[in-house]
């Protein structure tokens, strides 16, 4: 094959593949198409690295290396991908970005030194772009994973002079990526740049509270994608300058539409210290008394209500109880009761959780609310089912002004007529604050695993007990 046809074929491929990648985005706006959209994603994928691979850059070096590299790639992520816990699929994905972005990094460094004594003032400076945004991705996800997983501390870590700090690191940064446009054999500054990129990384996170960090994990998610279109533009790969472009914009906008759910600053997102904490944190609101209820109690008021609105939150991931609280509907729909579904759109442990996994029990996508739809009819509900949700319901979060959560957008279930919460302790959730929700005289607690307590309330409301022991 010519270099001519087959730059052309490359060219086509990449075109095909970026139809993919744009489809995708496209399909996985909605519940309904988002299978389709991965599926979209995967063959976009497939196509441009099957084209990559006959670019003559590659073909001249030979697979070998890339051959091994695959193999051990594979090797590692298929086992990863198929054992990891839906719960855990945040903590996930901030790795992938880690190592994503390291590999960005990596690359732009290995460009730098093969290349800096005949390499433009443009691309010098774009891989200073992309080198320090590869390093601060890295760190930045790595230290993201470790406060979802907690293994590190998931509380803000706040100290005098912090945004000073940041700044500081930031300007130098790009004082550095400006001498080495002008003068790019300064070598030893890219060493000093790389340092200080991993360091801002860390300085990004420290700041950031567990409960913020679905918003800081988009943003990565988009600065990762910029660091691959810069790279794109320094390796002349077209492919690479879109697809990053693809990723950092959507990245940023779903970093934008997170910020909003959870009122918080955008800027602040940015600058890395919105988790900030005001000085003595409270650990949630006034204790009362508690009442609970058992699940036969539980059916009986469910049976007897006109509506029903079932709020899902982690405790549902957990107990996997997704496929009874199907059932429960079900029941509670033979018996004449109208069941709906409020979804917060941070509850669980990723965006969109919810909708999964009750798609997954083939809950249909129009009953299912989100805040904004659901959040006015709470007074004239008769009954909230809230399954192992917690800081998504939390009323300190309208009024507690030192708490983590405070001026997040909640579910007003409190407004309901009754609420009954699942769950097995009075344990804190993510935020680690206390809920006074769970004190309130309109509030139940039925004390359970979410699963074996939903299977009873469906066994109860199906009246198939009152079978059994017949
Ligand atoms: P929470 O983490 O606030 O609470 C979950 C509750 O589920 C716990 O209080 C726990 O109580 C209960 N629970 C756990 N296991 C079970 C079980 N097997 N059966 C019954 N209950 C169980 O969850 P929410 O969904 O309300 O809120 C999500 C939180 O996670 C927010 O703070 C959000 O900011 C954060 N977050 C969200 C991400 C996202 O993208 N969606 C990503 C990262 C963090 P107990 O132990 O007593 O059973």
């Amino acid at each position: 094959m010519s270099d001519y046809i087959r730059q052309n074929f490359i060219d086509f491929a990449y075109l095909i593949a970026v139809m993919g990648f744009v489809l995708s985005l496209k399909w996985m706006t909605n519940a309904a198409t988002a299978r389709r959209g991965i599926f979209a994603g995967e063959i976009g994928f497939a196509i441009a690295i099957i084209a990559t691979l006959l670019d003559p850059a590659i073909t001249s070096t030979g697979w070998f290396l890339i051959i091994v590299a695959l193999a051990l790639g594979t090797l590692i992520g298929i086992p990863m991908g198929l054992r990891v816990p839906m719960t855990a699929m945040p903590e996930r994905i901030a790795l992938s970005h880690a190592f994503g972005a390291l590999a960005a990094g990596l690359v732009g460094l290995g460009h730098y030194f093969l290349n800096y004594h005949h390499i433009g003032k443009f691309a010098i400076a774009v891989l200073g772009v992309e080198i320090t945004l590869g390093c601060l991705v890295f760190t930045g996800s790595l230290m993201a994973s470790g406060k979802l997983h907690e293994m590190l501390p998931q509380r803000p870590i706040v100290f005098q002079g912090q945004n000073y700090l940041n700044f500081s690191v930031l300007g130098v940064a790009i004082i550095i990526i400006g001498v080495l446009t002008f003068n790019p054999t300064q070598v030893w500054l890219v060493p000093v740049l790389v340092v200080l990129g991993l360091l801002f990384g860390v300085l990004l996170i420290v700041p950031i509270g567990g409960a913020d960090m679905p918003t800081v994990i988009a943003l990565l998610n988009s600065y990762a994608g910029l660091s691959a279109s810069a790279l794109g533009f320094v390796l002349g790969n077209k492919l690479l300058i879109v697809a990053g472009a693809l990723d950092g914009t959507s990245g940023l906008i779903l970093a934008i539409i997170m910020c909003r759910a959870m009122n918080r600053s955008f800027r602040n997102v940015l600058f890395g210290a919105f988790g900030q904490l005001e000085e003595g944190v409270a650990e949630g609101g006034e204790a009362g008394n508690v009442r609970s209820a058992s699940t036969d109690e539980a059916a009986e008021i469910m049976k007897t209500a006109r509506s029903v609105v079932i709020v899902p939150g982690y405790g549902m991931a957990v107990a996997q109880a997704q496929h009874k609280v199907r059932e429960l509907a079900d029941a509670l729909e033979k018996e004449g009761v109208e069941v709906r579904y409020a979804i917060h759109p941070v509850a669980g442990r990723m965006p969109g959780h919810m909708n999964v996994l009750l798609a997954e029990a083939n809950v249909s996508y129009e009953k299912l609310l989100d805040m904004d739809e659901i959040n006015s009819d709470f007074p004239q509900v008769d009954v909230v089912l809230v399954l192992g949700a917690n800081d998504v319901v939390n009323p300190a979060a309208r009024h507690e002004k030192s708490s983590p959560i405070y001026g997040m957008p909640i579910l007003n279930v409190d407004q309901a007529q009754c609420v009954m919460v699942v769950k097995r302790s009075m344990r804190a959730g993510f935020a680690g604050i206390e809920n006074e929700l769970f004190f309130n005289p309109k509030t139940l607690m039925v004390f359970g695993d979410a699963k074996a307590v939903v299977s009873e309330l469906a066994i109860e409301v199906s009246g198939q007990r009152d079978a059994i022991s017949l």
